[in-house]
């Protein structure tokens, strides 16, 4: 069995996963918000070990060590820019989730934590953002059982873990 939950803090200090899930951009080679402060705990060792992975595409996920930080990986996925809904940013966002849990899986990683993907300075809606991080996961478990034992989204204020804390909740009321 796994166990999907919420908390409220800083993604860099999460000590009980094997990953943490980096909002990155298109470069791989940080920015700011959640990257930024990824990047800063890691130390410049991610850095070079992005530099040789020659981008991202929106929606793909690629894994580095995690240096400096308590875990062992950082999985960097690109989450859309919301442009009003219009240019597949629901499927886009559904991706990043769906990659990064692949991505955990191929390399037996059994816990993980994902910021708001997309929800910061990429804007998309945080309820909608919500929604679909927590279906998209929570499909992934139901067909991948015997895989995960923890599934975390570590929320860096009290509004959004608010409303992943009522999407999770919803979640543990229909299984
Ligand atoms: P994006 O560009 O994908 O929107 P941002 O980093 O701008 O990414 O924001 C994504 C979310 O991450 C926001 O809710 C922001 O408040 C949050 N965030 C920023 N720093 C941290 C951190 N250290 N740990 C967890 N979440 C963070």
């Amino acid at each position: 069995m796994y166990l999907i939950k919420t908390i409220k803090g800083d993604i860099t200090k999460v000590t009980d996963v094997q990953a943490i899930v980096n909002a990155a951009n298109n470069s791989l080679l940080g920015g700011g918000g959640v990257d930024g402060a990824i990047h800063r705990a890691a130390g410049p060792e991610l850095l070079a070990e992005c530099m040789t992975l020659h981008g991202c595409e929106t929606g793909e996920a690629k894994i580095t060590k995690g240096y400096n930080l308590p875990c062992d990986y950082v999985i960097h996925t690109v989450g859309p820019i919301w442009n009003g809904g219009r240019n597949k940013e629901e499927e886009l966002l559904a991706n990043c989730y769906f990659n990064s849990m692949k991505l955990a899986m191929d390399n037996g990683i059994r816990s993980i934590a994902f910021p708001s993907i997309s929800t910061g300075v990429y804007s998309f809606p945080v309820e909608l953002a919500a929604k679909i991080a927590v279906h998209t996961v929570n499909r992934f478990l139901q067909d991948n059982p015997d895989c995960f034992d923890l599934v975390e989204w570590v929320l860096f204020d009290t509004h959004t873990e608010s409303v992943y804390e009522a999407e999770v909740d919803q979640l543990y009321k229909m299984i």
